[in-house]
């Protein structure tokens, strides 16, 4: 048996009370003194009076003795009033009466009492079976609370499953729009607020981390926003990843803090080392901080945060947008422009406008990018910038594009027809296009429609679409570049990408925007920095470079000089409308250019003295040929280099563009060495001057060079080119001369030769008439006899005595001795040699001889008389 169901807990105290109802005082006094030793006793002295105690006290009966007879209502009409009042469930009755009469205990029965006694019964029976019925009805009241309950868990998870998110634990979207509607209802004085958010890239998380890691991180984030709420706010998740969050107005806005706490929480949610993935949560706000802001339906309230959040979406890091009506009015502005995008094609609201591109160097026109124009019915001209975001979120930038794409097709079609100049035209393609399904063959359809070369219809595809797509970007582009189509990448420097991806995506050309480098420029130096390093990259990749938004001359003449030399952008000409653009063309067969593009400029003070420009300008004018290089001790590389390089050394543009990312390899020994020893002296000393070295045909030019600065792995110099054609024609002039002056010695008769001044004295030159005067037939002979030095010519017996006479006047300007010389008759002569010293190029000094024959008389005059005979 139950412990808690005996009938006193401790002796003296008594658990249950009974009902004692008896008209009679008698009865009733009896029955009590049978009962009260056990149980607690409310007594009534009619069945009207049992009623009323039950009403009140039905709690705390455990059982009713009701006496069947009794006057006005008696005890069967208690029992119907019990049971219509359900109280016969909770209650048991035990009917007492003096008659045993069946038609009575059957009628009490059926009314639901649980027990029938006579009044005689003994009274220890009566007590046992009033113990016994209170037992047996706890017991099933047990039992029953315990049904009870479970039926009650039952209908919570019923109630579970239809209004709460089965992941989250928050509410559904269902009962949160219920629940939110009441308690913004309910609650007039809070001013209450509505996110919507969501993950960027959720599906992309699910796909790479996998759905588990997806829903953990859910959970993760409800909860925390769920922590912070109180009970009358509320956290909804609508599907996958959208949450929304109903939440008032505490200490200004707190819940933006928190919000933007668990962002910075989630942010990391996957970071690890080796793992690098920020998560980014955004949100759409909707207040409702007016009356009539609270008056909307909460589904109106939700699409107005979601449109606050489309907003938010588009600006990266954004977290949250609070929604405005100036949003509200952007995107019905926006509704304008979807929806009305075909009729406006229909009606010619839309028109092709084009940008010329220019070489800069040839001042030809080269190109031209179609841009479009919306003129709208409504909204009045309409700018690109405005509408292709617009039209690529609902996707309908397909629509328009295709429709561009033909108007420059049929144009280029036409020009063909008509034999005029033609140029290539690019068009822009989107990220859209691209997606779309028929892309590649949309393109190739239209070339063979128009019977047009697919290399004059250019695609410019912006950068962030490769980052985005790639995989299905790359293998599309590659195709078309296989088609002949030239592929451009737009927008290059916008942020994505780095120069290294350059490497992996298939382009053509590169078109590099510098507004995006001087835009977020605080000094021009370093966007100067990252535009060089784009079109050495681009260079050494062979890959041209296309520079838009060109706005300066200053602009144009440094890009020049960085090499690139293609430009597109307002400096050169603005977007033209289309029979604009033909005239311009027109006059460029004819040669009429829009700019003059070599013309010195008027430049006024305040432009040179501007830091920004000064640099350039004087790189480019006031300094004389130089270059600006950077080399890493084996390759050099031209970063700048001005017009007048070109000058001076008459070189080919076209021809140093080919080498300037490999300058040193373009260049021949020695001059290579030359140049490498120079460079590395300037790293160690800060400045070095390199050898002088030849060019062209006669040009001589020697450059210095002074280190700028060092990096880890390269250096950049600055190299200026110094011109010696005229020092170094006149050292040719002088060796000319010098050669003249050997002819001559053979000319003249009489013995002429040269000897150097130094070392063994040899000879190098010999006149024809020193052979005859010494009776030589030939060069050989002579060397035969005296090898080439003059010491072997002087006869043996005066040699010392010369070497040391000619050496006392050596580096002097003239020398002078009389000695004798074995002739070719066998005979010995003496002579006289007179010399005149002179400097070759080279810094040797040579001595350019006479020789005289000292006949007897001459012999007496210089003092050389025959003092050993033998002689003429
Ligand atoms: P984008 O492709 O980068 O085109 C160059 C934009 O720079 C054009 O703006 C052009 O007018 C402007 N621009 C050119 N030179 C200069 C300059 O020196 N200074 C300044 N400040 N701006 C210059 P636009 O025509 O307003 O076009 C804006 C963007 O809209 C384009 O950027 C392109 O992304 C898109 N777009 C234009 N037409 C089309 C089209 O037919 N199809 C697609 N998909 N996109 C287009
Ligand atoms: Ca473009
Ligand atoms: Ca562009």
């Amino acid at each position: 048996m139950d412990e808690n169901l005996t009938l006193q807990n401790t002796p003296g105290e008594k658990k249950f009370k009974l009902l004692v109802v008896d008209d009679s005082d008698i009865n009733r006094a009896i029955l009590i003194a049978m009962l009260e030793e056990e149980f607690q006793i409310r007594e009534a002295k009619s069945g009207q009076e049992a009623v009323e105690i039950l009403e009140e006290e039905i709690d705390e009966i455990s059982l009713v003795l009701l006496d069947v007879m009794m006057p006005k209502i008696n005890g069967f009409d208690v029992l119907q009033i019990m049971n219509d009042k359900e109280w016969i469930r909770q209650i048991p009755v035990m009917m007492v009466s003096s008659s045993d009469a069946m038609e009575l205990v059957k009628r009490a029965y059926e009314l639901g009492a649980a027990d029938y006694i006579n009044r005689t019964m003994d009274g220890i029976l009566i007590q046992r079976r009033v113990s016994n019925i209170i037992r047996l009805f706890e017991r099933q009241k047990e039992s029953l609370r315990r049904v009870e309950a479970e039926r009650a868990s039952l209908v919570e998870e019923k109630y579970w499953l239809q209004n709460k998110d089965e992941l989250t634990g928050c509410w559904n979207f269902n009962s949160f729009k219920r629940r939110g509607e009441e308690l913004i209802q309910e609650n007039p004085d809070l001013e209450y607020s509505l996110w919507y958010a969501d993950i960027r890239q959720f599906k992309f998380i699910n796909e790479t981390f996998g759905y588990d890691e997806g829903d953990r991180l859910l959970k993760y984030w409800v909860n925390m926003l769920l922590e912070y709420l109180d009970e009358k706010e509320l956290v909804g998740r609508i599907s996958a990843d959208q949450i929304v969050v109903l939440t008032h107005k505490r200490e200004n806005w707190k819940f933006a803090e928190r919000f933007l706490v668990s962002t910075d929480k989630i942010r990391n949610f996957f970071n690890e080392p080796g793992i690098n993935y920020d998560v980014e949560v955004v949100a759409g706000v909707y207040l409702c901080d007016t009356e009539e802001a609270r008056s909307l339906t909460i589904n109106q309230m939700l699409d107005l945060a979601n449109v606050a959040q489309e907003e938010a979406k588009k600006q990266s890091g954004r977290c949250y947008q609070v929604y405005s009506h100036e949003l509200w009015e952007k995107q019905s502005r926006a509704m304008k422009i979807k929806k009305h995008l075909k009729s406006a094609i229909e009606n010619g609201e839309i028109s092709v406008w084009m940008q010329p591109q220019y070489n800069y160097v040839t001042g030809e026109m080269v190109g031209a990018e179609a841009l479009c124009r919306w003129n709208h019915k409504s909204l009045g001209n309409i700018s690109p910038g405005e509408f292709i975001p617009i039209l690529e979120r609902s996707s309908q930038v397909t629509m328009l594009d295709r429709y561009v794409w033909e108007e420059v097709c049929k144009s280029l079609r036409r020009w063909q027809e008509e034999k005029r100049l033609s140029i290539a035209l690019s068009v822009n393609i989107s990220r859209i296009d691209i997606q779309e399904e028929g892309f590649y063959d949309y393109i190739k359809d239209l070339v063979t429609k128009y019977e047009i070369d697919p290399k004059l219809l250019r695609l410019e595809i912006t950068e962030s679409a490769y980052m985005e797509d790639s995989e299905q970007i790359i293998r599309i582009v590659e195709q078309l570049r296989q088609d002949g189509f030239i592929v451009e990448m737009d927008d290059f420097g916008s942020g994505y990408s780095s120069l290294n991806m350059l490497k992996d995506v298939p382009i053509d050309i590169l078109k590099l925007d510098i507004r995006f480098l001087s835009e977020t420029e605080y000094d021009a130096a370093r966007g100067g920095n990252i535009l060089s390093a784009v079109i050495r990259m681009a260079h050494s990749m062979n890959l041209p470079v296309i520079a838009e938004g060109v706005e300066t001359m200053e602009q144009a003449d440094f890009l020049k000089n960085l090499g690139c030399k293609i430009m597109q952008g307002y400096y050169f000409a603005r977007p033209l409308p289309f029979e604009e653009f033909e005239q311009l063309l027109d006059r460029q067969q004819t040669g009429d250019l829009a700019i003059n593009f070599h013309g010195e400029g008027l430049r006024n003070l305040s432009e040179i003295m501007d830091a920004r420009s000064a640099s350039g300008f004087v790189f480019d004018r006031c300094i004389g040929p130089s270059m600006l290089v950077e080399y890493d001790g084996e390759h050099m590389a031209v970063i700048m280099v001005n017009d007048a390089v070109f000058d001076v050394l008459g070189l080919e543009r076209e021809v140093f563009e080919q080498k300037r990312h490999d300058f040193l390899g373009s260049v021949g020994s020695p001059y290579k060495e030359d140049m490498k020893e120079a460079m590395d002296e300037a790293i160690e000393y800060g400045f070095a001057r390199g050898r002088g070295s030849s060019f062209g045909k006669s040009g001589w030019a020697q450059a210095t060079y002074r280190l700028v600065s060092s990096g880890a792995y390269s250096h950049i110099l600055f190299m200026q080119i110094e011109d010696l054609t005229k020092a170094h024609s006149m050292e040719t002039e002088i060796e000319q001369l010098n050669r003249e002056l050997l002819d001559y010695m053979d000319l003249m008769p009489g013995g002429m030769f040269r000897f150097e001044a130094d070392g063994d004295m040899k000879i190098s030159h010999v006149g024809k008439g020193l052979l005859d005067l010494l009776q030589y037939d030939s060069w050989e002979a002579f060397s035969e006899k005296f090898g080439d030095s003059f010491q072997s010519l002087v006869y043996e017996p005066d040699r010392a005595r010369v070497i040391k006479e000619i050496r006392a006047c050596a580096h002097r300007e003239y020398c002078y001795c009389a000695h004798r010389i074995e002739r070719g008759d066998g005979k010995i002569g003496w002579y006289y040699a007179c010399g005149h010293a002179v400097k070759d190029n080279e810094g040797k000094t040579w001595y350019y001889v006479m020789l005289i024959k000292l006949d007897k008389a001459k012999q007496e005059l210089f003092g050389v008389e025959d003092k050993l005979g033998d002689v003429e």
